[in-house]
């Protein structure tokens, strides 16, 4: 019985340091960890290989359940294809952006995501897993961090990985997906009224783990 096997499910916006501050968490835990963006990046991603619009939601959809996705080590395959690197771009960024307000788009990834759910547990990280895809999650965390926050820690990524990179344009990008992802009918970005608020802007990676690892122990 899937009821039976723990989740933490931590939602927030981009950038919050939700995807690292997860996945340590995972491992800390020794549970299974799933990083539900990296599926809107592959749609985006497989769209543009096969000349799909990202404003096609019908098309998209279909393409979805067609397509076969797995994460292995940290890296995540598309057909076979090691698309890890590939979905990381700023393009799959707007394009996540896009694809994920299909309605379509989300429930032909629903059955996928829920599958991640196995023992000894699931670490989920993205917009919704607390509100629509493990709605029964013991622990769900909303973690945050101000704008501005976000934008330095986005920033100081890019011009580390070798790119050029400007900070108000980063920082305009970010709230353009913030209000994409908070506007949308389906599934928007919002705090469940049972998640615990994580703010991150004056913790360390360490530190938003360890207060994650807390929420779940005082639960538990
Ligand atoms: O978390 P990440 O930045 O990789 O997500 C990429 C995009 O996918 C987000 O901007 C958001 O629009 C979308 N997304 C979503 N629901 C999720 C996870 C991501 O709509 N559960």
């Amino acid at each position: 019985m899937t009821s039976a096997i723990p989740v933490i499910a931590i939602d927030g916006p981009s950038a919050s340091g939700k995807g690292t501050i997860a996945q340590r968490v995972a491992e800390k835990l020794g549970w299974h960890y799933l990083d539900s963006g990296a599926l809107y990046r592959v749609i985006a991603l497989a769209g543009k290989q096969h000349g799909i619009a990202w404003s096609d939601e019908l098309a998209l959809a279909t393409m979805t359940g067609g397509l076969d996705i797995r994460f292995e080590r940290g890296e995540i395959f598309l057909n076979d294809e090691n698309v890890s690197m590939a979905v990381r771009t700023e393009e799959m960024s707007r394009g996540a952006s896009e694809v994920s307000t299909h309605p379509a788009v989300r429930r032909a990834l629903t059955d996928l995501q829920r599958s991640f759910r196995k023992l000894p547990g699931l670490v989920a990280d993205g917009r919704d897993m607390g509100s629509v895809i493990f709605p029964d999650a013991e622990t769900k965390i909303f973690l945050t961090a101000s704008a501005e926050t976000r934008a330095q820690r986005r920033y100081k990524q890019l011009l580390e990985k070798g790119n050029h990179a400007n900070l108000a344009s980063v920082l305009a990008d970010l709230q353009m997906r913030d209000a994409r992802d908070q506007g949308r009918k389906v599934a928007p970005l919002k705090q469940c009224e049972d998640a615990e608020l994580l703010t991150t802007d004056h913790l360390t990676i360490e530190q938003a783990v360890q207060a994650v690892l807390d929420f779940y122990a005082a639960r538990k």
